[in-house]
């Protein structure tokens, strides 16, 4: 399950965190988070704030979404009508979440590289935190 921060007030996506097993090692905190922003939201302005527990949202973040935010990075689904049956749901799910946007018909990614890269593949999340173990 991803760790998505968001913006309060717009929804604006900050940073996807994808997380394995039960541990946090190697996720950014908020004010890490804040810093790359300059403190501001880039979409509507608003200061970024430290979350509290009430602003923290589990939404699940299922295989069938995994599999399809993979073909759409792979260039495999580009446009909703190429969806097969029971993918719109996943996709509602993506879209919510800020990791895919659709525009007249058209499915783009809003998250690029080593972003995405993370949520689909659990051995760059594990070369990550060797690093991180090293420093
Ligand atoms: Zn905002």
């Amino acid at each position: 399950m991803p760790v998505i921060y968001r913006c309060k007030r717009c929804g604006y996506t900050f940073y996807v965190f994808s997380k394995v097993g039960l541990d946090f090692f190697g996720m950014p905190t908020p004010s890490e988070i804040s810093n790359w922003y300059a403190g501001v939201c880039p979409k509507c302005g608003k200061p970024v704030e430290k979350p509290s527990a009430r602003d923290v949202k589990i939404i699940p973040f299922p295989r069938r979404d995994r599999e399809l935010l993979l073909r759409i990075k792979e260039g495999k689904v580009k446009w909703v009508s190429q969806l097969h049956d029971g993918d719109s749901l996943a996709l509602a799910r993506l879209r919510m979440g800020g990791l895919v946007d659709v525009y007249k018909g058209r499915i783009k990614l809003t998250y690029v590289g080593a972003t995405i890269a993370s949520l689909l593949a659990r051995k760059v999340v594990r070369r990550v935190k060797a690093c991180r173990g090293r420093a």
